[in-house]
């Protein structure tokens, strides 16, 4: 059956996109807006049928894309990137509907930010990415980034659109073809995208799009043994069950995964900086991977950090994401609220202290969660290890650099630590002690294409961004020329 919707003033095709054309399935979904929980969306549906479909026209097309060379690539990712920077205010809009997070920042920051994910790597693929050369006595050796085969791309619903350019943009550059399985919470700007690649002349089923549930269409794109790359962004125990499922076809994986990140107040810290980076951990209605949900607060200065933070956190607007004041939008969809809901309800139940939110906003009913802190808790309580992913953040208090270091470590995840210190050289202590991907010292989300990201620990396997994208989307393959015909 057929699938169209209007949403936010655009006409959105939400069947799937196979070898260059839209693909209708039998049955279809319902995709909500967080903004009021309305049904905004029918979506196909697809499973098994589609996945062979999409996997068999992408292994179709890597016979023609593998030979485009790098430089046409290359324009081709720019062509798409323009196309996007055209189009910044319908798929902000639509994002917004689907996933509700803030409009001004689909608009100012993360749509910009999808364009950039194909201008960097077309760049990169042109000016950076270095075939390497060497000789041994005599032989030369040629190492060259080839073009792996099908790679299929699952991604999450926090950040759809750029979460799933920042694969299906690095995949093509490498030259390899694409399906990509956005998440059924959050399908429409990966419909758009198939729009814009069309508009762009990619050869068809270069790129295609599954859209359907994670335990139906997910699995049967990573169980295929066509399949020569799957990335992954979600989370843990999807994790496991994708590792499990492609360990038959021993299909290489790259996993970004959940966190559980220290957020570290020192004594002597700017504390106007520390408070307002503290506030940005509950961006997104805390629906962020990297988000430092564990706030380790010095003692020294944990009275002021606490007025100053409770002040600035519980004047925070939170509504309706399309309005320009929102600060805090509503969070994903009645399932994920109710998961929220049962992480605060046993943290209550097991003492920890709620020191503001804890609940619903029943002001606004549907969809949107106060921003919550718990202080006064046991560090191997379940609010403060397990992922909540929602606006949810404890507090622990600290005496030492030693023991801040050993609580930001005391965790099964490893994805990003916040150091606020004043001292350039507890900086760098603290920086080389922690274990996570990434450790911003006195800021936060500052990210630059070319360095490496993912996590530690149960954060991830492999890592993302610059070289580290062709590493794995390619085979790196070392070619020996020997002028003499010699053996060594
Ligand atoms: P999720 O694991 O529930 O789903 C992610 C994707 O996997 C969806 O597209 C879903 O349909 C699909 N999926 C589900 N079951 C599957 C299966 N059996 N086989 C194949 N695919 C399957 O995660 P989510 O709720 O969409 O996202 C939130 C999680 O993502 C959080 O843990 C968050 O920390 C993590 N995340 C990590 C990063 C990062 O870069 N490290 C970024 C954003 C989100």
């Amino acid at each position: 059956m057929k699938t169209m919707a209007l949403v936010a003033g655009a006409q959105v095709d939400t069947d799937h996109f196979i070898g260059g054309r839209r693909m209708a399935s039998e049955s279809t979904f319902e995709d909500i807006s967080p903004i009021d929980a309305r049904v905004i969306a029918e979506v196909a549906r697809g499973g098994q049928h589609e996945a062979y479909l999409a996997i068999g026209a992408a292994k179709a097309a890597f016979e023609v894309w593998r030979r485009v060379s790098p430089k046409e690539r290359a324009a081709y990712l720019h062509r798409i990137a323009d196309l996007v920077e055209e189009r910044v205010e319908v798929l902000a809009a639509v994002e917004t509907a689907d996933n509700g997070a803030l409009l001004r920042s689909h608009r100012r920051s993360v749509m910009p930010r999808v364009a950039q994910n194909f201008r960097f790597f077309a760049d990169y693929l042109t000016d950076s990415l270095e075939v390497g050369e060497f000789h041994t006595r005599g032989h030369r050796n040629h190492v060259s980034y080839d073009p792996a085969g099908v790679a299929v791309l699952i991604s999450p619903w926090n950040a759809p659109l750029m979460l799933a350019t920042w694969k299906v943009a690095p995949a093509l550059a490498a030259g390899d073809t694409v399906v990509l399985k956005p998440s059924e919470w959050s399908p429409l700007t990966a419909s758009l995208l198939a729009d814009i690649v069309t508009e762009a002349g990619l050869p068809p089923g270069v790129f295609n799009l599954v859209q359907g549930f994670g335990e139906e269409a997910g699995a049967a794109l990573v169980a295929d043994s066509r399949v020569r790359r799957i990335s992954f962004t979600g989370s843990v125990p999807t994790a496991r069950l994708i590792a499990a499922a492609c360990a038959k076809n021993l299909t290489p994986v790259s996993f970004e995964l959940g966190g559980k990140s220290p957020f570290m107040v020192f004594d002597d810290a700017d504390l106007e900086l520390a408070v307002s980076m503290a506030v940005e951990q509950y961006d997104n209605a805390g629906q962020v991977c990297l988000s430092g949900t564990r706030l380790l607060v010095q003692s020294g200065i944990w009275d002021a950090f606490m007025e100053r933070f409770v002040a600035a956190a519980t004047s925070l607007r939170q509504g309706d994401p399309r309005e320009e004041e929102t600060q805090i939008g509503p969070q994903i969809h009645p399932e994920h609220l109710a998961r929220i809901d049962g992480f605060v309800s046993r943290a209550k139940a097991s003492g920890a202290k709620v020191a503001f939110g804890g609940g619903p906003n029943q002001e606004l009913g549907g969809l949107y969660y106060r921003p919550t802190l718990f202080v006064e808790v046991d560090p191997q309580a379940e609010i403060a290890r397990e992922e909540v992913f929602g606006p949810v953040l404890v507090a622990l208090r600290f005496d030492t650099e030693a023991e801040a270091v050993a609580l930001a470590n005391d965790t099964d995840f490893g994805l990003a630590a916040m150091v606020f210190t004043s001292d350039p050289e507890r900086a760098e202590r603290v920086s080389a002690e922690v274990v996570a991907g990434t450790v911003w010292n006195n800021c936060f989300y500052v990210r630059d294409l070319r360095a490496p990201f993912g996590g530690s620990k149960r954060s991830g396997v492999g890592r993302e961004g610059g070289a580290w994208s062709f590493d794995f989307f390619c085979d790196l393959k070392n070619s020996v020329f020997s002028p003499h015909g010699w053996r060594v």
